[in-house]
C-alpha cells in the first residue's frame, strides 16, 4: 500500500558530532518546574508536575523565530530539552536516565496573551504553546559525551541583556522524576523530547530582537525574532 499523498517530512534535530538526525516523535513540556518561576506565575511549588505538548514539527533549528500571528505578547522560556532513545510505561525514576539519548538547549515560545485567556476560560493551551516555530532548539548533545546535567547555569539574554537566570539544580521535579511521572500518563517512545521547565524572568520579545540561551555543559542557542 502507498499513501494517498506524500506524508509530511519527519521532524528531526541534528546531533552534535554526528551526521545522523534524531527523529522527533512527541514533545512533552513540564509546566512550572522551577521555584521562582512557579511563584512568578502564581502557582504553588508543592503541586505535582503537570504537562502539555507541542507538535513534533514545531522544532526549529534555523536560528529564526517568525513573530507569530494572533498575539501581542510572545514570551521566551529557556529550557533544557531531554531527548529519549527508548521509552515505555511506568518507568522507575532510578531507571529513567537509561532512556535518555541526550540534551539540548530549547526555548518554549509562548503566546502569553492567548495562554492567559485560555486559563481564565479553562480552555486548552495549544494555541498558546503548539504553533509553528514555537520550539527553537540546538542540536542534541549525546549523554555519552556530557553525562546527565543535574546542576549548572541556565540563562537567556535578549539583545545582550540578561533576562532569565537560574540553575538546573533548582528544578522542582528532576529529569528522572519527570520521565517517571510522564510514563504513568503516556507510553514514552524513542524520539520523544521533554522540555523540562523554565527558571524565572520570562518576558516578551518583539521583531528584531535577538535571543541567546545557554545551559552549562549543553551549549548555546541563538535565535533572531523576524
Ligand atoms: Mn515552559
Amino acid at each position: 500500500m502507498t499513501y494517498v499523498f506524500p506524508p509530511v517530512q519527519q521532524a528531526s534535530l541534528p546531533i552534535k558530532g554526528s551526521d545522523k538526525l534524531f527523529p522527533v516523535h512527541r514533545i512533552y513540556c513540564v509546566g512550572r518546574n522551577y521555584d521562582e518561576h512557579t511563584r512568578e506565575m502564581g502557582g504553588d511549588t508543592k503541586d505535582p508536575p503537570f504537562f502539555f505538548q507541542k507538535n513534533a514539527d514545531n522544532v526549529a533549528t534555523n536560528g529564526k523565530f517568525p513573530y507569530p500571528s494572533q498575539t501581542k505578547n510572545v514570551h521566551f522560556e529557556v529550557e533544557m530539552v531531554v531527548g529519549l532513545k527508548s521509552g515505555g510505561t511506568n518507568i522507575k525514576a532510578e531507571d529513567a536516565l537509561k532512556h535518555v539519548f541526550g540534551y539540548a538547549v530549547g526555548i518554549d515560545m509562548t503566546r502569553r496573551d492567548l495562554q492567559d485567556a485560555a486559563k481564565k476560560l479553562a480552555r486548552p493551551w495549544e494555541v498558546a504553546k503548539a504553533f509553528e516555530y514555537s520550539a527553537p532548539c540546538t542540536a542534541l548533545v549525546p549523554a555519552d559525551s556530557i553525562g546527565h546535567p543535574k546542576k549548572g547555569a541556565i540563562w537567556l539574554d535578549v539583545n545582550g541583556e540578561r533576562r532569565q537566570t537560574g540553575d538546573l539544580s533548582q528544578m522542582i521535579w528532576d529529569v528522572p522524576s519527570q520521565i517517571a511521572f510522564l510514563s504513568t500518563l503516556f507510553e514514552l517512545k524513542a524520539g520523544d523530547l521533554i522540555f523540562s521547565g523554565t527558571p524565572s524572568g520570562v518576558g516578551a520579545i518583539k521583531a528584531g530582537d535577538r535571543m541567546k540561551a545557554h545551559i552549562d555543559g549543553v551549549g548555546d542557542l541563538e535565535v533572531a525574532v523576524v
